[in-house]
């Protein structure tokens, strides 16, 4: 007996015995990844002309045993070799065993949604039986083997004997399932009947493109004897046949408003294992040159390695009813690789290779013409329903900010309008054209902080006082945020109230509304603004002149400061935007194009030690009772004093923004001798 790992050993335990309900979608788990099986076997004799697949039949079979208690899936896919019944089989959610350990940790939950999240469909049967053993053949193997497990300690493999009766002879897999004895709670004997079968499959398989067949008892009517008299009373007798129990009707081919939204729910779930109804579900008949169908699905809830290398993205590839890929990259730009779904055309041809197919210019047109759609789709939604549009954000917006960013900028019109930031001011998620309509007059910019903590964020010296001046910023808490801003440079907001160059202009208009013109409107450039950037230019004139005048009369003061920093600072000066003794005494700010956030963003990456470096400027605010402080210190020429209030200043500016401080240490030490 092979064990199971630790943590299979616990979400197996976890999953068999929570209290989940919906017991029976183990059914629609096994029949999908039978139809997977016979898909693989299909897709192989696409590419390999020794694999005769006898279209005709490929098939699911289910059958069952009363007085044995079993139930069986059987299909005639692709089967598993030893290593294959040993990697997929053996180690329950192989694939995210280390995501596993990290969402147990914290408490038994929600078994449901770590069944989901690490597709481990497969071991559903546990739910239901006691004992499930699987006897595989692989495709081009002479070998038949059987797993056999209770689902508890471990599993055991060995090989079939050609006079075994379960012996297979040709390719594909048995699942069967010695179902668990009945309890008070729950009869598990309906499993083996009929009409849960059929209505199972109904509810959750129906779509599945083979047919789902069964042995099903019928009654007819018995022939008329020869010899009957008059009086003859027609007999019925019982029979058996074979029957196919789903109807494999493509559901993207029926017209959307003949299909129940569950359906499209069940289709959706068991096409592409997902234990979560979609977000959201839409359809695209394109007519002309090139004909398809696509049903097209937003997941409710991203998948565990939705970021991670081997997350494939693409969409299922039909011609005619026929699958010939199971993800089509090229249907969807990588910024809408969470989207699932079908596309289905007569005019793509069959039986070409997967190298052309790539090339394909009509993949192409197919491809602009779906994304187009998702991003209406993204739209409608944002504008109907944003409590369903703000979670959908929430598990796939950073992929939009991606996309932005990676394409320098390129993709901005598709997705900026897309896009949700926190604002400030309103303490909710806004649209940049949201942002854009609140504006008071004469905002030029859109501003916005970025930084790991939205609460730190809102405590920002400089953010308080962009807020003070009436003007929202946006807290920006993720690290793609600041690179999105920075391809996007600017940001065009539709249908703003028109500014007038002047006076005479504004009243000239004025005059015209009353007498009945509407109202002007324009589409403004905006320019994305970081409130720490050094060139922030919101200080009115005065304020500016008056930082000027400060900064010349200090000239030596601020030097000195400089030199006591060193290289860590480009240069001191006044600040403009820190102007009571209220405010903050000092400031840190970046000038150039690599702001402090960004700094720490790329310091943390891969290329860390050529990182580019923001330009600090340190601002002092001159109204501040430290700022006198400052001056005492130069005028008695207490250099010592002077580079230890420097020091401090920096150091807790630093702090306020949420940046770490180059030399903890000699800050707590500075702290102490100012004691
Ligand atoms: P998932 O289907 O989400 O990958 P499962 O736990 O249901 O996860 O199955 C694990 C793997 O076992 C599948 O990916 C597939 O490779 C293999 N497998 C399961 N059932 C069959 C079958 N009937 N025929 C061939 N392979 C199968």
């Amino acid at each position: 007996m092979r064990k199971f790992k630790t943590e299979s050993k616990k979400l197996l335990d976890l999953m068999i015995n929570s209290i989940y309900t919906n017991r029976e979608i183990f059914l629609r788990e096994l029949i999908s990844n039978a139809s997977d099986a016979i898909d693989k076997l299909y897709l192989k004799s696409l590419t390999d002309a020794s694999a005769q697949v006898d279209q005709e039949n490929l098939a699911i079979t289910l059958s069952f045993d009363k007085d044995a208690r079993t139930l069986t899936v059987s299909d005639n896919g692709i089967g598993m070799t030893a290593d294959e019944l040993e990697k997929n089989l053996g180690t329950i959610a192989h694939s995210g065993s280390e995501e596993f350990k990290e969402a147990n940790a914290d408490k038994q939950g929600d078994a449901v949604d770590i069944i989901g999240r690490f597709g481990v469909g497969f071991y559903s049967a546990f739910m239901v039986a006691k004992e499930v053993s699987v006897v595989t053949r692989a495709f081009g193997s002479d070998e038949c083997l059987r797993w056999t497990s209770d689902g508890i300690e471990g599993y055991t493999i060995e090989p079939v004997a050609a006079d075994d009766p379960a012996y297979r002879e040709t390719c594909g897999s048995d699942v069967i399932l010695t179902l668990k004895d009945n309890t008070d709670d729950a009869s598990y004997d309906e499993y083996l009947s009929e009409y849960t079968l059929k209505d199972l499959v109904t509810r959750y398989s129906n779509y599945v493109r083979y047919p789902v067949k069964m042995m099903v008892t019928k009654s007819r009517q018995k022939e008329k004897p020869a010899d009957a008299g008059d009086d003859y009373k027609p007999e019925w007798e019982d029979y058996q046949e074979l029957d196919t129990l789903n109807s494999m009707t493509p559901i993207w081919k029926k017209h959307a408003s003949d299909v129940k939204p569950e359906e499209y729910n069940e289709f959706y779930k068991s096409t592409f294992h997902d234990w979560e109804d979609p977000a959201r579900t839409f359809t695209l008949h394109a007519e002309g040159a090139l004909e398809y169908d696509a049903l097209l699905f937003i997941p409710g809830k991203a998948p565990f390695d939705l970021y991670s290398r081997d997350y494939e993205k693409g969409l299922e590839l039909y011609s005619s009813n026929v699958l010939i890929m199971e993800k089509c990259a090229d249907l969807l730009p990588d910024y809408y690789n969470f989207v699932r779904g079908v596309v289905d055309s007569a005019d793509v041809t069959l039986n070409i290779s997967r190298e052309t197919l790539q090339q394909n210019r009509q993949l192409q047109a197919m491809e602009r013409r779906i994304e187009k759609k998702i991003t209406s789709e993204l739209e409608s939604m944002r504008d109907t329903d944003r409590e369903a549009y703000e979670k959908f954000f929430g598990n796939f917006g950073r992929g939009l900010k991606y996309g932005i960013y990676s394409s320098y900028g390129m993709k901005k019109d598709e997705l900026a309008g897309l896009l949700l930031f926190w604002s400030a001011k309103n303490e909710k998620y806004v649209t940049l054209q949201e942002y854009a309509e609140a504006m008071p007059e004469g905002q030029k910019a859109v501003y916005y902080a970025a930084g790991d903590d939205r609460d730190r964020l809102a405590k920002m010296p400089v953010v308080k006082s962009v807020l003070a001046k009436g003007y929202d910023v946006l807290l920006c808490t993720e690290d793609v945020d600041e690179f999105c801003f920075q391809a996007m440079r600017d940001f065009t907001a539709k249908g703003l109230p028109k500014v007038y160059a002047d006076d005479a202009a504004r009243e000239a208009a004025e005059k015209a509304q009353a007498d009945g013109a509407e109202a002007e409107t324009e589409d403004r450039s905006l320019e994305l603004k970081n409130v720490s950037s050094g060139d922030l230019d919101l200080a009115s004139d005065e304020e500016k002149k008056a930082a000027d005048e400060a900064a010349k009369a200090n000239e030596g003061l601020f030097g000195a400061m400089k030199d006591a920093l060193g290289d860590a600072v480009a240069k001191v000066t006044v600040s403009a935007h820190l102007t009571s003794a209220d405010d903050a005494p000092s400031s840190v700010s970046a000038e150039g194009p690599v702001s402090l956030e960004m700094e720490q963003v790329l310091s943390a990456g891969p290329d860390a030690a050529q990182a580019p470096k923001a330009t600090r400027v340190l601002e002092i605010n001159a109204a501040h009772p430290v700022f006198a402080k400052l001056q005492a210190a130069e005028e008695a020429g207490d250099k010592d004093k002077l580079a230890l209030y420097t020091s401090l200043l920096y150091d807790q500016a630093l702090l306020t923004e949420g940046l770490p401080v180059a030399d903890p240490v000699a800050f707590a030490q500075n702290v102490c001798k100012l004691m």
